[in-house]
């Protein structure tokens, strides 16, 4: 390679990660305040599910796949009732489960994954929730979404950010990641917020997402994120989600 070709490709490299270091830097600072604006937007917020123990949030939290907080906090006190510890649910059958369960939807696979979690947890971890990451993507039914959760709301451990469907859609049209599988946007909120605020940040976020930012029909002309939401519909007044888009 000619000594001029070559310099002319360092300097290309070098353009490129100025671009991408650029691009880094204009994420954080949107997505720091992002959160502080949710924080004040949502000062209260916190996990929605009713539990009283780290299990009960365990079962709670496989129950809430594809069905509303709402519908599994209606089912969970007379499942909880009649499956009291992990015990419990590691003697009983799937079938067993099942009546109490139905309603939240997928209640075969619910049902089976809950009865497998807890004899592992009965049989590998003495009859209690673990309370690290690795012990519990061991367990039937639990991927990093359900862990995060668990060690968050059960433990006081942030150990990561929950990625839930609201999460995924929010912290995508925000312009925070462009990725579509959870363990990716994790990874990139992951380096974006403080670690402290990890858990922050998806329960408030969620809570944005059933309230203003849904699915089908974001309500971008009453949402407080609109000036610093990329993908905002109506544009607030000075906006400068404009100037700093660079998904
Ligand atoms: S401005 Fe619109 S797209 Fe952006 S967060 Fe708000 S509701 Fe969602």
């Amino acid at each position: 390679m000619s000594p001029r070709k070559a310099a002319s490709q360092a300097s290309s490299r070098k353009t490129g990660r100025q671009a991408s270091t650029r691009v880094a830097s204009v994420r954080r600072q949107r997505a720091l305040a992002v959160l502080e604006r949710l924080k004040q937007l949502y000062p209260n917020a916190t996990c929605t599910l009713d539990y009283d123990t780290p299990l009960q949030l365990l079962v709670a939290t496989i129950l809430s796949a594809q069905c509303t907080d709402e519908r599994v906090n209606k089912v969970t006190p007379e499942l909880f009732a009649r499956f009291p510890d992990a015990t419990a649910f590691a003697i009983a059958t799937s079938a067993d489960i099942e009546p109490y369960v139905r309603s939240t939807g997928f209640y075969r696979n619910k049902a089976k994954n809950i009865q497998a979690a807890c004899a592992r947890i009965v049989s590998d971890f003495g009859g209690e929730v673990p309370s690290n990451m690795e012990a519990l993507l061991t367990l039937a039914g639990v991927a990093r979404k359900t862990a995060n959760v668990v060690l968050a709301h059960g433990f006081g451990i942030i150990g990561g950010v929950t990625v839930d469907t609201h999460v995924k859609r929010l912290s995508r049209r925000l312009g925070l990641t462009q990725r579509d599988d959870p363990g990716g946007i994790e990874k990139d909120l992951m380096q974006l917020l403080p670690q402290p605020d990890w858990e922050n940040w998806s329960i408030r976020l969620i809570y944005h997402g059933r309230q203003v930012c849904k699915a089908r029909k974001p309500d971008c002309a009453v949402c407080e994120l609109n000036a610093l939401c990329p993908s905002a519909e109506v544009k607030a007044e000075g906006s400068v989600a404009d100037a700093t888009d660079d998904r």
